[in-house]
């Protein structure tokens, strides 16, 4: 294999650091989600200033005494910030007190103008990589932990980059500790956090592309009035199959048109939030409501026999009933009409059954609000002919 150009190699890890901090600054500008971004765009440009002024010590440019030590704080800050930066990333969550992190450059600065150790290049070398290894391995903790209450695709390999930049630094200080090191592995080493670098940039893009993209996804099955999903989070949620026993029930709520007209629309709109809410408290796990028009709710309730489903759509019109609505001392009264449709496993399509639905709400509002009616399931009626 042809030994990397060490030259060349810096001027790549480089270019990796600043484009880096351009994306993460051109992200945070784009997006509406910013947290942690700042951070990782400083703590690139500081991993890029440190290493710039390492550099231009080593041509003598810069006296030992600034770059050395100046070098060393400014990269463990920068690996600091790393760290905090991937950790706002993945859960919002920063430091009561991020001002300690301060305190690790100093403590370097401190030990350097006491000890001069920095001016051995191995120590300065080590401190470096252990600082670097332990706040790589903790953003990498951090991006795995929060998987669970915030799945996203890119958290895995987000992780193992962050993981695998950990380990070549624990690599290198190893091999600097056995007296290993040696100009091409500098150069394999500094091509493989190149690598990471642009790796951790394209996958932060990742994480915030995907938290917008379900942020969206929410935002197009969920009304805003009520809080409670539409007819297209309904769609998404229904089984494939229509079982016995599977039941729809078509809600509207009787003259709204009256109570708008009467208290405002800013009381309607209040008498459907506290309609949505007191519906959605009295429901199973497993059942689903949906808001599909102004004043027009669906319900899903499996696993339900004819009398219970009955039941059920009687108890929650009681309940509508007995809501006690109250805006800007008004005293609203509300009504519900129920169309129940259940399923004896004669219906071949849920937009059947939703008709059938349907059809009952409007013999339960011909017959005078306030009540259920259920329509006679397809077998039954099958039964009849
Ligand atoms: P019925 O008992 O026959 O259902 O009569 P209704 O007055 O409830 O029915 P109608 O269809 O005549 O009127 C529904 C009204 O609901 C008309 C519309 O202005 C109102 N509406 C629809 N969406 C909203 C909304 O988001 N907020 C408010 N405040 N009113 C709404
Ligand atoms: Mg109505
Ligand atoms: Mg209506």
């Amino acid at each position: 294999m042809i030994p990397l150009d060490i030259s060349t190699v810096l001027v790549l890890h480089m270019t990796s650091l600043i484009a880096g901090a351009m994306g993460f600054i051109h992200l945070r500008q784009q997006s509406l989600e910013t947290k942690g971004l700042a951070l990782l765009a400083a703590a690139f440009l500081g991993l890029a200033a440190g290493s710039f002024s390492a550099g231009l010590g080593e041509r003598d440019v810069l006296p030992a005494w600034l770059w050395q030590p100046g070098s060393l704080a400014i990269g463990s800050l920068s690996y600091a910030c790393l760290w905090l930066g991937a950790r706002a990333l993945s859960s919002g969550r920063g430091l009561r007190r991020p001002w300690v992190l301060l305190l690790l450059p100093i403590a370097w600065l401190c030990l350097a103008a006491i000890t001069h150790f920095t001016a051995d290049n191995q120590l300065r070398a080590s401190a470096f990589h252990i600082t670097a290894f332990l706040f790589l391995l903790a953003a990498a903790r951090e991006v795995a932990r929060d998987q669970r209450i915030d799945p996203l695709p890119s958290r895995r390999p987000l992780t193992i980059i962050f993981g695998l930049a950990a380990v070549v630094y624990a690599v290198e200080f190893l091999m600097m500790t056995l007296g290993r090191i040696s100009v091409p592995n500098i150069a394999l080493g500094f091509g493989f956090q190149t690598f990471c670098n642009f790796g951790i940039t394209i996958l932060v893009y990742g994480v915030v592309k995907e938290r917008a993209e379900n942020a969206l996804r929410l935002a197009a099955e969920i009304d805003s009035l009520t809080g409670i999903g539409n007819r297209r989070w309904m769609d998404a949620r229904m089984p494939g199959v229509i079982r016995r026993g599977d039941t729809i029930m078509m809600l509207d709520l009787d003259h709204f048109k009256t109570i708008n007209d009467r208290y405002g629309h800013a009381a309607g709109d209040h008498v459907l939030r506290a309609f949505a809410d007191e519906v959605s408290r009295n429901l199973r796990l497993q059942d689903r409501f949906a808001r599909t028009g102004g004043e027009e709710f669906v319900l899903y309730m499996p696993g339900l026999s004819l009398a219970d489903a009955k039941a059920a759509g009687e108890r929650l019109c009681r309940l509508v009933a007995s809501l006690v609505v109250q805006h800007r001392g008004d005293r609203i009264p509300v009504t519900t009409s129920l169309g129940v449709a259940w399923s004896d496993g004669g219906y071949p399509s849920w937009d059947l059954m939703i008709q059938a639905a349907d059809t009952a709400l409007y013999a339960a509002k011909k017959a005078g609000r306030n009540q259920v009616a259920v329509q006679p399931s397809p077998l039954s009626m099958d039964a009849v002919a």
